[in-house]
């Protein structure tokens, strides 16, 4: 189908060589030097295609059309992917490893360690194919640059190929996915588009239709600070509130160390703390969205427990809404699922639908208008120096793209 397996390799290993970590600690946009540097290689990369009004905003979101092949009304749609990495592991000076033909068993990274079976099960479906890891030293970044890389040679290809039928392609990359910030400056207008596409998955063959649903609370604890000589009676440590605060959180269940699937949970992750105030954030995640609302009294319910235990400690307690479950627009406009899982069955592909226990850009996007869902691209042990990609599932993932922008063009020739 025109794809150039080794310039897809070629450009993925060019992207992952750029430093994109996101940065939760500045307000600057997007919050790393990286970003910009990756997304003017991108802008120019599309305009040397002769995609002509590609252009990088100036937020840092890279923006570009593959013009319609076809006359008449055929749908616009889009396809995304980010350009940051995670900040939970180093990104900065990645040296990618391309291991052809993977043999089975453990691979051994350049750090000493190792990429384990017993780890990554996921290993034994992927013999014979070709695996690109780190030297276990920083994350590959294929989060999402094994998107951004399908989603460019998905532009080349049919750049190269205007025989191939299909209507307008909006392509956008953006910024600070990973902290939450990604569709900070999306512009639903300037998509543009009826529906729209994240590549930002794992295995061959999944459609996301479902995330979380996503609240963040923070809880605030003001104590009496004294000198500790005469604390006698009268200090009250908010360090010790905000802690029995936590342990009174269920372990058992409603948290991430128990729950799987379709269970949400409260996860406390972030304490700053003095003797006179401390701030816990806990992070409130369903797939039920009223269910945060329960979660939310709840931990408001504690809070007044705590008070009471002992008057002159104040707590307060902030809700802030993230993301909505996906699912919740995507069920307007089933077509967006319903077409990418007919490319699948035209391709003679299994395919399963499935739920992130997370949130994606497409959730946000979806809340702004664009139906979303997230596709495969060949991801696996994201945020983790372990990460590593398959490049035949990267390439599967660009030729379910070309067969579904064909989906879609018959849709509006119907
Ligand atoms: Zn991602």
């Amino acid at each position: 189908m025109h794809i150039q397996r080794q310039r897809l390799l070629d450009r993925f290993l060019q992207y992952t060589r750029i430093g994109t970590t996101a940065d939760p600690n500045t307000q600057d946009y997007p919050s790393s030097r990286g970003q910009w540097l990756l997304g003017e290689i991108l802008t120019k990369q599309l305009k040397e295609m002769g995609i002509l009004d590609a252009e990088q905003d100036h937020y840092g979101l890279v923006w570009g059309t593959i013009p319609a092949t076809v006359d008449g009304p055929v749908p616009t749609i889009l396809f995304n992917a980010h350009l940051d990495t995670s900040p939970e592991a180093p990104g900065d000076h990645c040296k990618p490893q391309v291991i052809e033909n993977y043999q089975g068993g453990d691979i051994p990274l350049l750090s000493g360690d190792s990429i384990r079976i017993s780890e990554s099960p996921e290993l034994e479906q992927l013999i014979g194919k070709t695996l690109v890891t780190t030297d276990g030293k920083t994350l590959l970044g294929a989060d999402d640059k094994a998107g951004v890389a399908a989603i460019m040679e998905l532009a080349n290809v049919l750049m190269e190929h205007p025989h191939i039928p299909h209507g307008p392609i909006r392509i956008l990359f953006t910024c600070d996915e990973e902290i939450g910030r990604g569709t900070r400056h999306f512009d639903l207008a300037k998509a543009g588009a009826i529906a729209g596409y994240t590549l930002d998955g794992g295995a061959s063959g999944t459609i996301d239709v479902e995330t979380f649903s996503a609240d963040l609370a923070t809880i605030t604890f003001h104590g009496i600070n004294t000198h500790p000589s005469v604390g006698k009676g009268k200090m009250v440590n908010a360090l010790r509130a905000a802690c029995r605060f936590v342990a009174n959180l269920p372990l058992d269940h409603l948290a991430p160390e128990s729950t799987s699937q379709r269970e949400g949970f409260l996860h406390p992750y972030v304490l700053h703390s003095s003797v006179s105030e401390a701030s816990v954030q806990i992070l409130l995640r369903d797939f039920e969205t009223a269910k945060l609302d329960e979660y939310a009294q709840y931990l408001k319910q504690l809070a007044q427990d705590a008070m009471q235990d002992e008057p002159r400690l104040r707590i307060d307690v902030q809700i802030e809404e993230q993301y909505r479950n996906l699912g919740d627009k995507l069920c307007e406009f089933p077509l967006a699922a319903d077409l990418a899982e007919q490319a699948y069955k035209r391709l003679d592909r299994p395919c399963k639908r499935d739920a992130i226990r997370g949130g994606s850009d497409g959730s946000l996007m979806s809340h702004l208008g664009l139906p979303t869902p997230n596709l495969s691209v060949g991801q696996y042990n994201i945020h983790s120096v372990k990460e590593f990609a398959c490049l035949d599932e990267m390439l599967a993932a660009v030729e379910h793209a070309l067969v579904l922008t064909q989906l879609w063009s018959d849709q509006g020739r119907v």
